[in-house]
C-alpha cells in the first residue's frame, strides 16, 4: 500500500480543546521556516514576550512560551519552584488539579490536598483553613478554569490568601487565558502557565508562562538543581533572552511560534476586554438555545466558564452515538464528559476563534436535528 498525503476533513472544534484555529494563524504557520537564532526570529520572540505580557496583564520579565503543550507549562512551574520536602496546598476540583498533585508528589514535596466536588469551584474558606492548620506552607496551587468540569474559581481571592500567608501562587490558566478576566499583576499571581490551543485560537503544542519577581527569587535561591534539564528556566532563559545574549538551548518550534505570534496579535487587535466579552456573549447565545432544547447546565450560573459549557445529556440519549453523528454528519466535535461526568455530560467549547455566532448556530441546529 502506498501511503499518500494526509488531508484531514475540516471540522468545527467545539470541545474542550484544541479549538478552532483562526485562518490567519494557520496561514502564519505556513510562512517560510527560518533559523531559530536568525535575528528576525529573535526579534519576533521579543514581540511574543510583549504580547504575552499584555495577554497575562503583567510586567513580569520572565514571560515566555515553553516549546511544548500546557502539561509542560505545568511541569515548568512545579519543577522550577518546588523542592523536595516543601509543603504545597493544592486544590483539586477536577482532572487538572489532580495532575498538579502528581507533579508535587513526583518532586518529593508534600501535597496538602483540598478536595472540592467536581462541578463546584475551589472553596476559598477551606484554603484559608488549610493555611491555619499547616505551618510553613510555601505554595498554593490551583486551576483557574477547570476544563474537565467547566468551572471558574476565584483566582483573585485565592492569590490574596497565598500572599497573606507568604506563600507563592501557582495558577493553571490553560483554559482561562484570553477567555475570561485574568490579571496576573493585579491579582499577585506568582507562576502561571497556559496553552496555545484554547482561547488563543492557535495550534496546540505551546505553553505561555510567566513568573513574578518573587518566583524568580525562589528559583534562583534553590538549594537543589532543577530536576528537569529541558524545563530548567535558568537554562531556557539563555535562549529566550533573560541573560541578554541568546544561546542555543533547544530548536524552537519556529513555525508554531509564528502561529502564536499571529494569535497574540489578533488578541491585541481585538482587545482583551472585548475578547472576554465575546466569549460571554456567545455563551449566552448558546445557553438560550440549549435551554430551548431542554438541555440543562451542570454548573451553577455564577461559576460557569463561558468558554466551556458542561451540560447534562438528556435522559435516554445515547452519548457516544450523538457525538459520532455530530462528527460524521455535521463535522462538529463536542467533548465527552470526564470522570464522574462520563456518559452524563457533554462539554461544549466556545474557545477563541470558536466563540463565534456561526459556531453557536451550527451547534444548536445540529443538536436539534440529532436529538429529535
Ligand atoms: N490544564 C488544563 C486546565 C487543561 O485544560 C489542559 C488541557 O486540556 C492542560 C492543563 C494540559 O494541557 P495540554 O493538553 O496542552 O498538555
Amino acid at each position: 500500500m502506498t501511503i499518500t498525503s494526509f488531508y484531514p476533513t475540516p471540522r468545527t472544534l467545539m470541545g474542550p480543546g484544541p479549538s478552532d484555529v483562526s485562518p490567519r494563524v494557520l496561514s502564519a504557520l505556513g510562512r517560510p521556516t527560518i533559523g531559530h537564532l536568525d535575528p528576525e526570529f529573535v526579534q519576533m520572540m521579543d514581540e511574543i514576550k510583549s504580547l504575552l505580557q499584555y495577554a497575562f496583564q503583567t510586567k513580569n520579565e520572565l514571560t515566555m512560551a515553553v516549546s511544548a503543550p500546557g502539561s509542560a507549562g505545568m511541569e515548568t512551574c512545579f519543577v522550577n519552584l518546588v523542592e523536595p520536602g516543601e509543603k504545597v496546598i493544592v486544590c483539586v476540583n477536577g482532572v487538572f488539579g489532580s495532575r498538579m498533585v502528581e507533579n508535587i508528589q513526583r518532586l518529593g514535596a508534600h501535597a496538602i490536598v483540598i478536595n472540592d466536588e467536581w462541578g463546584t469551584p475551589v472553596d476559598v474558606n477551606k484554603v484559608k483553613q488549610a493555611f491555619k492548620d499547616n505551618s510553613d506552607v510555601k505554595f498554593l496551587a490551583f486551576v483557574h478554569a477547570e476544563t474537565s468540569t467547566g468551572v471558574l474559581s476565584d483566582a483573585k481571592a485565592l492569590c490574596a490568601i497565598a500572599q497573606e500567608n507568604s506563600a507563592l501562587s501557582i495558577v493553571d490558566a490553560v483554559t482561562s487565558l484570553g477567555g475570561v478576566e485574568l490579571k496576573v499583576d493585579d491579582w499577585g499571581i506568582d507562576a502561571i502557565y497556559s496553552g496555545s490551543q484554547k482561547c488563543l485560537s492557535c495550534v496546540p503544542g505551546i505553553s505561555p508562562i510567566s513568573f513574578s519577581a518573587k518566583a524568580v527569587e525562589k528559583l534562583t535561591s534553590r538549594k537543589s538543581k532543577v530536576p528537569s534539564w529541558f524545563l530548567d528556566l535558568s537554562l531556557v532563559m539563555g535562549y529566550w533572552g533573560g541573560t541578554g545574549k541568546r544561546s542555543y538551548h533547544h530548536t524552537a518550534p519556529v513555525n508554531s511560534l509564528y502561529a502564536l505570534h499571529e494569535s497574540l496579535v489578533m488578541l491585541q487587535d481585538e482587545g482583551l476586554e472585548n475578547a472576554w466579552q465575546r466569549h460571554k456573549n456567545q455563551h449566552l447565545k448558546l445557553k438560550a438555545g440549549l435551554e430551548k432544547l431542554g438541555i440543562a447546565f451542570v454548573v451553577e450560573e455564577q461559576y460557569r466558564l463561558p468558554q466551556l459549557n458542561t451540560v447534562l445529556i438528556p435522559q435516554g440519549v445515547d452519548d457516544a452515538a450523538v457525538r459520532q453523528t455530530l462528527l460524521n454528519e455535521y463535522n462538529l466535535e463536542i467533548g465527552a464528559g470526564l470522570g464522574g461526568f462520563a456518559g452524563k455530560a457533554w462539554r461544549i467549547g466556545l474557545m477563541g476563534y470558536a466563540a463565534r455566532t456561526e459556531n453557536v448556530t451550527l451547534c444548536l441546529a445540529a443538536l436539534a436535528d440529532v436529538l429529535v
